[in-house]
Order: structure tokens, then C-alpha cells, then sequence
């Protein structure tokens, strides 16, 4: 049975169907995707470590179908990112200081995930601590994009991309700070899916920017990042900026969408423009109305980000200081233990931002940086909510070329600018959704992007199908 599954070309919605109706086992999907892992991993590195529980817990999955129970992910295989805890399981966000650390509970979406039977394959690759746009960062070296190994999948969640699209799961968690689930969901094309900041638990992910980070789905298509995503949205009493996602309902009839033409200026490749056009006219013929905007401060999302995304990273990393996490290396007194740890733990990425971070929150610079960076960040929140007045959606490309080669991005500021597109919603706070729309000449894949307002999470679902349906 097995060797009849091809993950490749399955997705969850129709996998869900054909373990109902009994014509494949939840064992027999993981038996694929493993087997997939076995052949080409060693190539891709796109996940750490397999789950040596899977089947198992495939069986498990199995019986309770066989009960009638579960729900569409039940019996489903799934890669994890690496910074998400899964209890006795090794959780490291690539990181060397956390190499051998093993979770002590269960994340939110865990625990849900757990609850509906959805079969956890193994922990996915990723930049250290979710820090990168290429998977580059990683302390395990770099994860590969299946369309092209000399190129990246992108990042921070590239081990998670490159899964689904190598066939290795069916569908995979990531997290998105600044892009971290919807650029390398285009890069790998694929959906990928980043809910309005507090509709998804961020409890038991570690942390990397706590007033940026969200957890969403990444899959091949947008039900299936839907199926995901109710099952892991949520009130949590113990995520103090959770928050109860009072939809706003999928109706999207007349539905207007905004471009700003202002960000699409400079520094966007003459390709993606024209793919992007594509999809805006696929849109206009589908009857909605499309109307140029402006977003003025918004364009500041990516100076801002640098500014408080340091700052948090700088605080939430503090922790890790070889005492009550992760691993020691023993100096001649504590403060030497501090340094020696820190200097052997942290990669050059990771040391960056928390230099930059600490720079910014000291005595002096403080109001300078950090204080009216939150004020630029205000600034743009009511932007959004203005426009959002006027406006049911916003589209722009993911992100402003097709996945890079290896190494070329080896200055930081241009790595940076890879998210110069999906930034603002994490400033803003907003949902937005990257769908694929098209293949490149060289067979490399495009995405586009949509965001749409707070709690509007079933109508971004709703407009972003629409698109995928007419590709
Ligand atoms: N690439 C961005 C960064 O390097 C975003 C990371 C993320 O979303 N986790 O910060």
C-alpha cells in the first residue's frame, strides 16, 4: 500500500478523505513520508530529527478512525519546526546553546494538534532561533529548496517548506516574526499562513521577538492551512497576549483590494512584478475591485523591525546564559561562564542582533530607538486600521525576487531586505497569506501575498482561495 501513496501529490483534505473511506492507513502515509526522508534528507537537511514515536503513533491514529473519532488531521503526518516544544522531545531552534535540550510540556498547538491525532514526523531545520530568511543560520547547516539545491527554501522556516514540498510531511508548523512562514512558503510554493497576532497561542514556542512571533501553518494548499489553523486558533489563559479570534465571517462578495504602489517601486525584480500583475488582472476578472493605495509610514515596517525585534531578541535570549537552560561552558567565575557559554552557544547572527538589541535599549539611546520606533509602530497599526476602512484586503508580492543562491545574501542588510513585503503585518499585527501564482522560466516558484484586517483570518482564507482556484 504504501508505494501507492505519492506525498508529493496528496494533500491533507484528500488524504483526510481517503483514510475515511478506508483506502489508506495513517501508517501507510507515514511509511511514505519516511520513506521519502530516507531518500532524499541526506541531500535537503531539512529535518533534524525523526520521530522514532511515528508510527506508533500512526497506529494509534489509525484505530481511532477505525473508532469513528478525530477529525480531518487525524492521522495526518506533520513537521514541526524546531522551536516548538513537544514534551520529551529535543527542541534546539538550531541552535548550538540548546543542542541537546529536551522539552519539558507541550506547546498550545501541540496539545491541540495532539488531541485531533495529527502524527508528528519530526523536527524541521530552521535559521537559529528564527533569526534569517534562508535557513543559512542554522548551527545544522542549510536546508536546500527542492526545486533548485543550489538555491535556499528560504527562511526562518526553510526545514519546514522544504518538507512539504520534498513530500516528507503533509503538512508543517512554522513561525513568522518578520516572514518566517509566508517566504519560504513561496519560495517552496506553497501556502503559508501567519493568523492575526494572539489568535494562535505562542505558549511553548520559544521565543524570539514575543510581540511579533506567531505560529501558523504551511502547506500545499489553502484548505489545507485552513484545516491547520482551526485546529490550532484559540483563546490560552496562559499566553497573556492570546487572544479570542471573534471572526469576522468569510463573506468576501464585492470585495475590494488595495495595492500600495508606492512599495513597488525599486528593489523588486522585473519577474515578479509582472507575475504579480498577472494575478492582480486574474483578480479584476474575477469581479473584484482593485484600487491603488498608500501606506506611507508602513514603508518604515522594516526600520522598525530592526529596531524592536533586537530588543526583544536581546531580553528573551538573556535567559540562556549556560545557568538554567540549555548548554554550560565553565569559566573562572560566573561572569566568565556567561561569556565562554553565550560566545561558544550563539551563532554570528544570533550575537549580532543581541549587540544591536542591548544598543538599543541602553541608558541614553533608548528614547532615541526603541521608544520612537514603538511610536512608528503605532503610526502604522492606525495606518492599517484606516485602510482597512477603505479597503477589504492588501496585495503585494511575497517577496521581491524568486529563492537565491547560496551565499548571496552574505551582507546582512540585504538579507534583510527579503522582507521588505512581509514585515509590515507583523508590525501591524494583521493576518496575512502567501499563495503560490506561477513558476519562473527557470521553474523556480512565485507567491503572492495577502493581508487583510485584525481577526479577518476566514476572509483572507476565503480571498486567497479564490486566487489559488484561478492560477
Ligand atoms: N527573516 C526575518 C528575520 O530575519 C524574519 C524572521 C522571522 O519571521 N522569524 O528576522
Amino acid at each position: 500500500m504504501t508505494e501507492n501513496i505519492d506525498i508529493k501529490n496528496l494533500n491533507i483534505e484528500k488524504a483526510s478523505e481517503m483514510l475515511r473511506d478506508g483506502k489508506i492507513t495513517s501508517v501507510g502515509l507515514v511509511e511514505a513520508c519516511l520513506k521519502n526522508i530516507t531518500e532524499r534528507n541526506g541531500e535537503l537537511n531539512a529535518i533534524l530529527e525523526v520521530f522514532s514515536d511515528a508510527l506508533e503513533n500512526a497506529k494509534k491514529a489509525d484505530e481511532m478512525i477505525t473508532r469513528g473519532e478525530g477529525d480531518q488531521l487525524t492521522g495526518i503526518p506533520l513537521v514541526i519546526k524546531d522551536n516548538i516544544f513537544i514534551t520529551g522531545k529535543k527542541v534546539s531552534a538550531s541552535s548550538k546553546i540548546l543542542e541537546n535540550y529536551v522539552a519539558s510540556y507541550d506547546a498550545f498547538v501541540i496539545e491541540k494538534l495532539k488531541k485531533t491525532g495529527a502524527v508528528f514526523i519530526g523536527r524541521a531545520n530552521m535559521d537559529e532561533f528564527a533569526m534569517g530568511s534562508s535557513t543559512e543560520n542554522s548551527a545544522y547547516g542549510p536546508t536546500k529548496n527542492p526545486f533548485d539545491i543550489t538555491r535556499v527554501p528560504g527562511g526562518s522556516s526553510g526545514g519546514s517548506a522544504c518538507s512539504v514540498a520534498a513530500g516528507f510531511c503533509l503538512g508543517a508548523l512554522g513561525t513568522d516574526t518578520g516572514g518566517s512562514i509566508r517566504q519560504p512558503a513561496s519560495f517552496c510554493g506553497l501556502v503559508g499562513m501567519k493568523p492575526t497576532y494572539g489568535g494562535v497561542s505562542r505558549r511553548g514556542t520559544i521565543a524570539m521577538s514575543s510581540s511579533l512571533d506567531q505560529i501558523g501553518p504551511i502547506t500545499k494548499t489553502v484548505e489545507d492551512a485552513k484545516i491547520i489553523f482551526n485546529t490550532i486558533v484559540g483563546k490560552d489563559s496562559m499566553d497573556a497576549t492570546s487572544i479570542d479570534l471573534n471572526s469576522t465571517g468569510s463573506d468576501i462578495t464585492g470585495a475590494k483590494i488595495g495595492i500600495p504602489r508606492d512599495w513597488l517601486k525599486e528593489g523588486i525584480d522585473a519577474d515578479i512584478m509582472e507575475n504579480f500583475n498577472i494575478s492582480v488582472e486574474k483578480l479584476k476578472k474575477l469581479g473584484y475591485e482593485i484600487v491603488d493605495i498608500d501606506l506611507p509610514y508602513a514603508k518604515y515596517s522594516l526600520a522598525v523591525y530592526y529596531i524592536l525585534m533586537p530588543a526583544e531578541v536581546s531580553t528573551n535570549l538573556s535567559r540562556l546564559d549556560g545557568i538554567r537552560y540549555g548548554n554550560r561552558v565553565e569559566g573562572e567565575n560566573i561572569f566568565d561562564t556567561y561569556k565562554k557559554t553565550r560566545s561558544a552557544g550563539f551563532g554570528p547572527e544570533t550575537r549580532r542582533r543581541i549587540i544591536l538589541g542591548s544598543y538599543v535599549l541602553s541608558h541614553g539611546y533608548y528614547d532615541a530607538y526603541y521608544n520612537k520606533a514603538w511610536k512608528v509602530r503605532h503610526a502604522i497599526e492606525k495606518e492599517f486600521e484606516d485602510i482597512f476602512k477603505k479597503v477589504d484586503f492588501v496585495l503585494t508580492p511575497t517577496t521581491p525576487s524568486v529563492a537565491f543562491k547560496f551565499g548571496a545574501k552574505k551582507d546582512p542588510l540585504q538579507m534583510y531586505l527579503s522582507d521588505i513585503f512581509t514585515v509590515p503585518a507583523n508590525i501591524a499585527g494583521v493576518p496575512s497569506l502567501s499563495v503560490p501564482s506561477g513558476f519562473s522560466s527557470e521553474g523556480l516558484p512565485y507567491g503572492v501575498q495577502f493581508m487583510a484586517p485584525l481577526c479577518a483570518d476566514e476572509k483572507l482564507f476565503a480571498i486567497s482561495l479564490e486566487l489559488e482556484e484561478n492560477i
